[in-house]
């Protein structure tokens, strides 16, 4: 048991990473506060990991809403009495869309859901971690906020951000014991496309974006991420801080 009674906090727990986070950290021993926005598929899978005989709670939550995120990280300490880990996961695409191109709308939907919200949830579990002298936060960043052209412009700046907000707060309260990381995943088979807006394959950004993907080794599973953050997660991780776990399959050794 790698995360024995640790209480998980893990956003966007409905699908994909998400989902093979919380069943795999409830494997592990956690007790996991499940969020997301889809309500029935989130249900799917707390009641997957109860019927394992894991620990775990549903949280209606959008990372979007200040209130949501508040709510979120209440509950964890509500029903298990603290907060030891948060996975700041969710996040959406923005359908590759170049920046002479991207409207308002779709830049601060984008930034609220892959950057604000993260910043929220951090914030509010900050003081409870500071209390306890110990907490681990782990970012979903991807690829894209390492590298220029992997998806559209929103996309890319908020994840870039993601990955500048990780290594601040992991220098900035390291002295409490807390460390934070991120895992830049590469291509991974999850529901992200699906709910991408709908890709023009002729446009200038979905063209540029794909200009290294016949570089590409090979896609993951989400359960290859899980492992990742099961990693970052654990007590095995204790020197790693402010680090940007690439998983990619080599796609950026390249
Ligand atoms: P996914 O679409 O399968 O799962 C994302 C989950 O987040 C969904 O259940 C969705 O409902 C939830 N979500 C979306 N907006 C939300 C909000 N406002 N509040 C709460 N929940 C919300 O996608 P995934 O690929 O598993 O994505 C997980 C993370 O991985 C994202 O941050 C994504 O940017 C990142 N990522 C994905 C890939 C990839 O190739 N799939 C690569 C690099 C990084």
């Amino acid at each position: 048991m790698r995360l024995g009674d640790r209480v998980a906090v893990i956003t966007g727990a409905a699908s994909g990473m998400g989902r093979a986070m919380a069943v795999r950290f409830a494997e592990e021993g956690a007790r996991v506060v499940a969020a997301d926005v889809v309500e029935d598929k989130l249900q799917d899978v707390v009641q997957a990991i109860q019927a394992d005989g894991g620990r775990a709670v549903a949280v209606v939550a959008d990372v979007a809403v200040r209130a949501d995120v508040e709510r979120m990280i209440d509950v964890a300490v509500e029903a298990f009495g603290t907060l030891d880990i948060l996975v700041n996961n969710a996040g959406i695409m923005d359908g590759m869309v170049p920046a002479h191109e991207v409207s308002d709308e779709l830049w601060d939907r984008v930034l609220a859901v892959n950057v604000t919200g993260p910043m929220r949830a951090i914030r509010k579990a900050l003081p409870i971690m500071m209390q306890q002298g110990r907490g681990v936060i782990v970012n979903t960043a991807s690829v894209g906020g390492l590298f220029g052209s992997r998806a559209g412009a929103a996309y890319t700046a908020s994840k870039h951000a993601l990955v500048g907000l990780t290594k601040n707060v992991a220098y900035q309260y390291a002295r409490f014991g807390i460390r934070c990381n991120a895992i830049a995943p590469g291509g991974v088979e999850t529901n992200i496309m699906g709910a991408n807006p709908r890709l023009d394959p002729a446009s200038l950004g979905v063209q540029a974006a794909m200009a290294g993907m016949g570089l590409n080794p090979r896609t993951g599973k989400p359960e290859e991420i899980a492992a990742v953050a099961v990693f970052l997660a654990s007590d095995e991780a204790s020197f790693v801080n402010g680090a940007i776990l690439v998983a990619d399959a080599g796609w950026t050794a390249y």
